[in-house]
């Protein structure tokens, strides 16, 4: 029986071995993390990450031929192939500070395997790693490596969160990258095996590592450049008075195009767009490809100022001031259907309200009060002074418990709000009551959709003005 062995439990590496144990079954997955919580966690009746049909995936297999343990060392040792799906965030002091890749755990996870390792295995980069770690994970598997035989293969993750166990059961392509000798090959065939259970053999591709490692950065470079494309179009539908929207059906319409990531938004989140194209950012500098460089970074700094341009519509709507106002905060995750709140927008538009002492009431269906509140007094990218800066004592943020309420009802948060700001697309948000709503607000009563999930129209016939990224605005 092939034994698999995933260094880090979280949002890539739990899904990700849940699939390959149930469509697996012979073979023996078991997911390793330093986080005894996080464990526990996946151990028992709630997941420690809400993914639309994770239980039913995790309960079919675990402890037939699915494992979550923290053993890490035992489990590697015996494992004939090895996932590292450890975080690698951005570096956030020394060289390469704020744009760099932190690869910190990647380094200390590749250094266990060193030393626990008995036998030959394969060592499968999981997480978004810079193009070329490969050569350096080698040099520390194979510089003390008493005759044991490591390949490493570069096997990025494609999923995203809301969607994730959709994506791995039906992923539009697998990439294996691995070196071009014999034992190179060898590995990829024996990875290509397991993805083989399920994924059609024309969807597996096969390449060299520096190949695989750079495509998973370019993936999301490329997405996140939609995204900022269309929000910057948004900036200018504003302007003259066009619609966003009927602007990206006729560009999707072209089927060079597509319609897909052109929806205008407040900006995207997530822990992986920024990060990896920061990353993308340094790589270039580093090679010298300044202008690439400045190409790339380019897509963060709309996404920054598509942010900032919400927060000042919101300001300048209600009179060129929040403050003491109450402001109902509808959504807190980066997208829906995850509770994850990594870079999320909302983010920067609760500590912009804040900034202008509005008074904010945030309600999210699966973000817990502990999460908003750790995040709201979290850090902020700043290009000129390019180090986190953390929120400092006496801001407003971080004293908020008069400022910052966080509640389990949409129509809760609402109630004697002046306006509110929808920042997760939750359909929820779609089918509120909105005459109730109104009812309970002052006057006038503002609605900001950041992602524009509601009909502007209906809502004006109620009374309330509203403004919709990229849209015409108030008569
Ligand atoms: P995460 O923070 O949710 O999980 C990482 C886990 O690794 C943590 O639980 C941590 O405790 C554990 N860990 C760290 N060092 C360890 C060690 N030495 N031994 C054992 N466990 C260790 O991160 P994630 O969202 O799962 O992302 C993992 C990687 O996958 C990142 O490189 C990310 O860029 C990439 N990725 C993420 C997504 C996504 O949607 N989240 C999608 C594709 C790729």
């Amino acid at each position: 029986m092939v034994k698999i062995c995933c260094i880090g439990a979280g949002y890539v590496g739990g899904p990700t071995m849940a699939m390959i144990a149930f469509k697996c079954p012979d073979i023996q997955v078991v997911v390793v993390d330093i986080s005894a919580p996080r464990i526990n966690a996946w151990n028992s009746d709630r997941l420690p990450i809400f993914e639309p049909g994770l239980d039913d995936v995790v309960r079919s297999c675990r402890n037939n031929n699915l494992f979550f343990s923290t053993d890490v060392e035992s489990h590697v040792a015996d494992a004939d192939i090895i996932f590292v799906s450890v975080n690698t965030p951005t570096k956030t002091r020394g060289l390469g500070a704020g744009k760099a890749a932190d690869l910190t755990y990647w380094e200390s996870a590749a250094r266990m395997i060193a030393e626990v390792a008995k036998s030959d295995k394969i060592v499968v980069e999981k997480s978004t790693v810079p193009v070329k770690t490969a050569e350096a994970i080698e040099k520390i598997l194979t510089h003390n490596s008493r005759g044991i035989n490591f390949q490493i293969l570069s096997n990025p993750e494609f999923l995203a969160e809301g969607t994730a166990i959709d994506d791995l059961a039906n992923p539009d392509r697998v990439l294996i990258g691995g070196r071009e000798t014999p034992e190179g090959q060898k590995a990829v065939a024996a990875l290509k095996d397991v993805y083989a259970h399920w994924v059609p053999e024309d969807r597996i591709i096969t390449m060299n590592l520096w190949s695989a490692e750079l495509s998973k950065l370019a993936a999301n470079a490329i997405l996140a450049q939609r995204i900022s494309s269309i929000n910057a179009m948004s900036a200018l539908c504003e302007a003259t008075g066009a619609d966003v929207s009927e602007v990206a059906y006729a560009v999707g319409k072209d089927s060079r195009i597509g319609h897909k990531f052109l929806n205008a938004s407040v900006g995207f989140g997530g822990s992986c767009f920024q990060k990896d194209i920061l990353n993308l950012v340094y790589i270039c500098e580093c090679n010298g490809l300044i202008e690439v460089a400045n190409y790339w970074k380019q897509v963060v700094q709309i996404n920054d100022y598509q942010k900032a341009r919400f927060v000042n519509r919101v300001v300048s709507s209600m009179f060129n001031t929040v403050s003491g106002k109450k402001i109902a905060i509808l959504g807190f995750a980066f997208k829906k259907d995850t509770g994850d709140t990594r870079e999320t927008p909302a983010i920067d538009v609760c500590q912009g309200l804040l900034g202008d002492k509005a008074q904010l009431c945030i309600y999210d269906p699966q973000v817990t009060e502990e999460q908003i509140r750790r995040d709201l007094v979290t850090s902020k990218f700043d290009w000129d002074h390019p180090q986190h800066l953390v929120v400092p004592p006496g801001s407003p943020t971080s004293n908020k418990n008069d400022t910052v309420r966080v509640t389990g009802d949409a129509y809760e948060a609402a109630k004697g709000a002046h306006g509110i700001c929808i920042m997760t697309e939750w359909e929820e948000f779609k089918l509120l009551d909105y005459e109730r709503i109104y009812q309970g607000m002052e006057k006038p009563a503002f609605v900001f959709d950041g992602r524009n999930v509601v009909k502007p129209e209906e809502l004006r016939k109620i009374g309330f003005i509203v403004y919709s990224v990229g849209k015409p605005l108030d008569p």
